[in-house]
């Protein structure tokens, strides 16, 4: 199937609150066009300068998602033009953001990554660590950017039950997070979570926002 059909049939398959952010990571531009000209509009990459380079050479009405691991040192170059940051995976990237938002004049759009696979490897806060920085006076001078929810990857496995369980155990953190703290904040209310294998699992468990790559744009090298 082509991209454009992968776009339509999978755009079939998830329901219309659900937004499907396309990761065209190590694909090149004639890919992402052809997803564009599906009507495709929200684009995920996690590399700062591969971001950059489609950014300034796509059409400008892409909203581009950083959704990898984000360095510090790197915000800056993403701060102009980012619609979503899905990674935030501590206090110091936050508090970034924030900086380089200000010197942007903008407000930056960001979901915080948590931990909920079994893996060591990946990136991600617990809900002990994000409490304690939503309670600190410090959080609350940050006046550039804007939580929009919260973002996890599910182990990498065929366990199905056990996916469902980190799934769920996100749509959790979720509710207990919009319920201590974010009760007047309507636009804190997205939950980040499937990719191409897990993204009907994530549904059922409540995702808002399931990023998917291969499924639409094929293998990666
Ligand atoms: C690559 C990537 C995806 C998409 O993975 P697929 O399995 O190709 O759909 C989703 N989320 C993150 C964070 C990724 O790095």
């Amino acid at each position: 199937m082509s991209i454009a059909e992968n776009i339509t049939s999978i755009k079939a398959q998830i329901p219309q609150n659900v937004c499907l952010v396309a990761v065209s990571k190590y694909k090149p531009k004639e890919d992402i066009l052809a997803a564009y000209d599906a009507g495709q509009r929200m684009f995920g990459e996690n590399k700062v300068q591969e971001i950059v380079a489609k950014h300034e050479c796509l059409p400008q009405d892409i909203e581009w998602h950083f959704i990898g691991h984000l360095q510090t040192n790197k915000v800056k170059y993403i701060a102009p033009f980012i619609s979503l940051i899905h990674g935030v995976d501590s206090w110091k990237l936050l508090k970034q953001i924030d900086k380089e938002a200000q010197k942007n004049n903008r407000i930056i759009n960001c979901l915080l990554q948590f931990h909920i696979a079994e893996e060591e490897t990946k990136f991600g806060l617990n809900l002990v660590e994000v409490k304690e920085m939503l309670d600190s006076d410090e959080f609350k001078k940050l006046t550039h950017i804007q939580l929009c929810g919260i973002m996890g990857m599910a182990s990498h496995t065929d366990n199905r039950k056990q996916i469902e369980e980190e799934f769920s155990n996100l749509k959790n953190i979720f509710i207990s997070l919009r319920n201590e703290y974010f009760n007047d904040d309507v636009s804190f209310k997205e939950i980040s979570m499937g990719m191409s294998g897990d993204y009907h699992l994530a549904i059922e468990q409540g995702s808002t926002m399931v990023r998917v790559g291969s499924a639409i744009f094929g293998v990666r090298n």
